[in-house]
């Protein structure tokens, strides 16, 4: 590991300070799960670390407020797991943050250090796509909103720009009743990161919206508004014909250890199938 300076700022404005001084020579450091693993293999040698967990705004809190609930950057998997607003409003987003990792690894990991660190593989990313997700970047011209989907550029990469940090996500309340589901494959049990992650939504006049990550260089959104993924009448071709199309976008890696490209398309439709139809039965349930 090269020897680092390490900063501890009390606050948005001195951490954003730092940033901006610095650029691509400082690094902010959230939970560190992904941050110290790379200091560790020297895969980054920031010459600065920017520790945010002293700065009070970005401490544990989620909140629902103006027709959105907002959770604070310093919110952990532990803590959007068992959060009963966002159980109620974005269960599968809970179900994303119960899966990364081991206790351990969601007792420390937060959800933005999950969106900054830009993970293709990212679980919690799909269902933020879903659920049409906004991180809020505070930099030196002040705060700005990105929705997630313009957030992610590929691995490692975000359109974050130079001394900014992101305080929170933001994610509005579902204007329509929906059914969501997150689910993923692992090469095995116990933790592992995902070779296909994927969180599908219907509401409740059939539009469906599924986004799915680990098969290309970022996550894909992709939204069906005509009705026929959620129409019971509809044929398996038809349905088969629209999924296949939602799922053109994968372009798995061929250089990944985890599975081989062939494995994830064929799990991505595999997975897209299933999870569409526990959306549907949970939106029948009123769940
Ligand atoms: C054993 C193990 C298992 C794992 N399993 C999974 C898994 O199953 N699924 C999964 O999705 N991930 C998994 N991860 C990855 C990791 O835990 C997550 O990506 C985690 O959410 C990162 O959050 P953090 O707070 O630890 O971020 P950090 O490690 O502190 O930071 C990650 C990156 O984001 C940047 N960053 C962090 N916060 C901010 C911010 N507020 N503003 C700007 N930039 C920021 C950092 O500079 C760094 O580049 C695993 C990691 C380990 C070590």
């Amino acid at each position: 590991m090269r020897p680092f300076a390490y900063a501890r700022p009390a606050t948005l404005y001195e951490a954003v300070a730092l940033l901006e001084a610095h650029g691509p020579d400082a690094r902010v450091l959230a939970g560190g799960t992904d941050l110290i693993i790379r200091l560790r293999d020297g895969s980054v040698a920031p010459a600065l670390v920017v520790d945010l967990k002293g700065i009070p705004e970005l401490r544990v809190a989620i909140r629902e407020a103006g027709g959105r609930v907002t959770i604070s950057a310093g919110t952990v998997m532990t803590d959007i797991a068992a959060d009963p607003l966002v159980r109620r409003h974005f269960p599968a987003l809970a179900e994303a943050a119960a899966v990364v990792g081991s206790v351990q690894i969601r007792n420390r990991a937060t959800l933005a250090g999950n969106v900054c660190n830009a993970s293709p593989a990212a679980d919690t990313a799909p269902a933020l796509l879903v659920y049409d997700a906004s991180v809020v970047a505070e930099g030196p011209g002040g705060s700005r909103r990105i929705r997630v989907d313009d957030f992610f550029v590929r691995s490692g990469v975000t359109t974050l720009a130079r001394g900014e940090l992101v305080s929170a996500i933001e994610l509005p309340l579902p204007a329509r009743r929906m059914g969501a589901v997150h689910v993923r494959r692992t090469r095995r049990r116990g933790h592992d990161l995902a070779s296909v992650t994927l969180c599908c939504a219907v509401d409740d006049v059939g539009a469906t919206r599924i986004a799915y990550g680990s098969v290309g260089p970022r996550p894909v959104l992709r939204i069906d508004d005509s009705g026929v993924l959620a129409d019971p009448g509809a044929t398996d071709a038809a349905r088969d014909a629209l999924l296949d199309g939602m799922f053109a976008a994968a372009s798995p890696s061929l250089r990944s250890m985890r599975a081989s490209p062939e494995y994830r398309l064929a799990m991505l439709r595999v997975l897209g199938k299933r999870a569409l139809a526990t959306a549907i039965e949970r939106l029948g349930r009123g769940e």
